[in-house]
């Protein structure tokens, strides 16, 4: 039988045992999609997660970057180690969906699948623990605050590759626009850096007859807005890519009165370090010079968030051919077209070599009865994740730590 939007069941090569537990592990998903915790809130959830991997017989270490817990397999003899990392935070959202499973808060929902993330490679844990088919050590890290909150990055500074060595780290995200059954991935920029800039302007308050007795920081303002496009246009080399947004301009409360001041703000998303230092330096001399053209004054404050999810190349072949392996060639999306939205593996890419890369998530067909009427797509309220990927998603973590610690 063909399912939209998935590929076919028997192409698939599933372990058995994992998709004989499915059931427990969906119920584990299901739990934690109905009690979402928001950023470094995560304490049912590192609770459920400590408490699995303790009674699988897995070496839990909690509180790294807060909620953060690490989970420690070790056999055999070999040195070598791997990292593979979920993340467990949801989303300040009001879920549409009303099925059972739908989040008991309102304002927080598991809009972006990451209950799916850390169910996965808690089917993956459960099941290299009962079995130990390698040789070497696995962490399984399962991080905070990834939206928004660069837990990844606080993991890092609580010491977490000190202390957990991991020779390569991969990570995983399901993804609504490819099938159930294809995984996407590529080497090199695969998710864009984020990063968020406001300028203030400062002019000089007047009645607004009397211009020229003022310094009008609003005409100020929209020059300088003007002026930033030309930045990815003229500045920044034209294959490398950028996108500049202003989403907000805020100034004046009065018809007849010229403001004092006028602020801007907005995002800045590359694929390379370089390219956001090029965009933040040229930023601030037209910001400054063109309100010093007017008499005004600019201050601009630039914030990198999350640098660009860059990965690896010997990683990211390493882990295609593992999903080879699994859903067939032919269902192994290599050189997925990057996307700009953003993601704080990027920072554990930084610190280790690594891949990060995309599973399936279906068009939304999946969802049971009473979902909400938007789209299934990451951040929409009437998303859901797709519990097919439960067996699929812990089977490539399994085939990747059996290959990456081959005994
Ligand atoms: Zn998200
Ligand atoms: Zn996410």
């Amino acid at each position: 039988m063909s399912v939209p939007g998935t590929v076919s069941q028997n192409i698939m090569q599933l372990i058995d045992r994992v998709v004989q537990f499915r059931a427990e592990i969906q119920q584990i998903r299901r739990d934690l999609h109905a009690h979402p915790e928001l950023r470094f809130e995560e304490n049912r959830t590192s609770d459920i997660v400590a408490s699995r991997l303790a009674a699988w017989g897995i070496e839990v270490s909690r509180g790294l970057g807060g909620t953060g817990v690490v989970g420690t397999l070790k056999n055999g003899s070999s040195s070598r180690t791997i990292g593979l990392r979920a993340d467990m935070d949801a989303l300040p959202i009001t879920e549409a969906n009303q099925f059972p499973h739908r989040s008991r808060h309102d304002g927080r929902m598991h809009a972006c699948g990451h209950d799916g993330h850390t169910a996965m490679l808690l089917g993956a844990a459960k099941y290299l623990a009962e079995t130990r088919p390698f040789d070497g050590t696995v962490h399984l890290i399962f991080q905070p605050g990834e939206e928004g909150g660069a837990g990844a990055q606080k993991m890092i500074d609580d010491g977490l590759f000190d202390r957990f060595p991991c020779d390569a780290v991969f990570g995983m995200h399901n993804w609504p626009n490819l099938k159930v059954g294809e995984f996407g991935l590529t080497a090199g920029p695969m998710m864009a850096s984020s990063n968020e800039f406001a300028i203030e302007v400062r002019g000089r308050g007047a009645h607004a007859a009397m211009p020229h007795l003022g310094v009008d920081p609003v005409l100020v303002a929209v020059q300088i807005v003007n002026g930033l496009q030309a930045i990815i246009t003229r500045v920044k080399k034209p294959i490398e890519p950028a996108v500049l947004s202003v989403t907000m301009i805020q100034a004046g409360e009065a018809v007849n009165v010229t403001p004092e001041t006028a602020r801007i703000a907005g995002t800045v998303r590359t694929f390379s370090d370089a390219v956001t230092a090029q965009v933040e330096e040229q930023m601030k001399r037209i910001a400054t010079l063109t309100a010093a053209a007017h008499g005004a004054e600019a201050d601009v404050e630039f914030r990198w968030n999350y640098p660009p999810t860059v990965n690896h190349a010997a990683e990211t072949e390493f882990a295609a051919t593992v999903m080879d392996d699994i859903v067939g060639a032919a269902n192994v999306v290599r050189g997925i077209e990057p996307t700009m939205g953003s993601e704080d593996f990027a920072f554990m890419l930084k610190a280790r070599p690594g891949a990060y890369v995309f599973i399936g998530n279906g068009e939304g067909a999946h969802r049971s009865a009473g979902h909400g009427l938007g789209p299934c797509m990451l951040h929409n309220p009437s998303y859901d994740f797709n519990d097919d990927l439960i067996p699929l998603g812990a089977t490539f973590w399994v085939r990747l730590v059996e290959k990456f610690l081959a005994r």
